[in-house]
């Protein structure tokens, strides 16, 4: 049971209700929701904490609370999330963007800053995570495709919030099927990679997301495989493909770039260790 005493009360009772309903992180998800609700920064709940709570606030949280007890995402049920410092609203058409995926924009960043690379092309773009935050920290044109219409909308949305509408184009295809002819000098994406037989294991909070945004045939590898086979034409001479890897199954996914001719290529490793990134180089 929620208690509306204050607001001290009703953080700590929703931080118990989150617990006995075995919320991964009961407390995080607490604050972050009685934030929003309150509108105020998470920091400053315990500067307001003896301050009583009004009814819209208490329905509201309560609404939350309630939602993220079905393990709705927080970043669904606030309809936003931040990424790279920067905020993306997101909705059940997209795939939340993750924090391992700042990984691999701080490489193309950096592959951008030293070879002063000025255009990008970003595969399954969803909420447009990597293309926007791209655009926004760099001095570059991005070109951004997702198979699905309603991601492109979502992906367009946030390109306007952060101000980069005007140097990235949206398309909406399946993989290379829309893309212009010419030539990029990164080719970037984190594509759907978890394997069928995998998908049901993981945690119930990835049900809520869009399943072709999160599976992929053949084990995981389809999208690899169809980046791999027909990137070459698109990329100019030294241009770099990034791609978030599936740990799990990163020794194949090398293998399929070097059978497609990729010869040099380093993997980058995430904060737990694990391998998360494959940067490799045409010619
Ligand atoms: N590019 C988006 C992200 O990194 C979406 C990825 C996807 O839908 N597989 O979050």
């Amino acid at each position: 049971m929620l208690n509306a005493s204050n607001i001290f009360t009703l953080l700590k009772s929703a931080e118990q209700l989150l617990k006995s309903n075995n919320i991964p992180e009961p407390e995080t998800d607490a604050e972050v929701l009685l934030a929003d609700v309150l509108n105020v920064k998470r920091g400053q709940l315990p500067l307001i904490r003896t301050n009583p709570v009004s009814p819209d606030s208490f329905n509201k949280y309560k609404n939350y609370i309630s939602k993220r007890i079905t393990r709705r995402p927080v970043a669904y049920i606030l309809g936003k999330t931040e990424f790279m410092g920067l905020n993306f609203i997101v909705n059940e058409d997209v795939l939340i963007p993750r924090q391992e995926t700042e990984i691999l924009v701080e490489e193309v960043l950096s592959r951008i800053k030293i070879n002063k690379y000025s255009e990008i092309l970003d595969m399954c773009t969803g909420s447009g995570c990597i293309a926007v935050s791209a655009a926004k920290y760099a001095n570059v044109y991005v070109t951004a495709s997702d198979i699905s219409l309603k991601a492109t909308v979502v992906a367009k949305k946030n390109a306007e919030i952060n101000n980069v509408s005007d140097r990235i184009n949206f398309i909406t295809g399946d993989m290379f099927f829309n893309i212009p002819a010419k030539k990029f000098d990164i080719i970037v994406s984190n594509p759907p990679y978890i394997a069928e037989k995998e998908f049901n294991k993981l945690e119930k909070e990835l049900s809520f997301e869009p399943r072709k945004a999160l599976v992929a045939d053949e084990d995981g590898l389809f999208f690899y495989r169809r980046i791999a086979q027909n990137s070459k034409k698109y990329l100019n001479q030294n241009g770099l493909i990034i791609v978030e890897l599936n740990a799990t199954i990163a020794e194949l996914i090398t293998e399929i770039f070097s059978a497609a001719g990729y010869k040099k290529i380093k993997i980058l490793n995430d904060f737990s260790g694990l391998k998360r990134v494959l940067v490799t180089k045409n010619g």
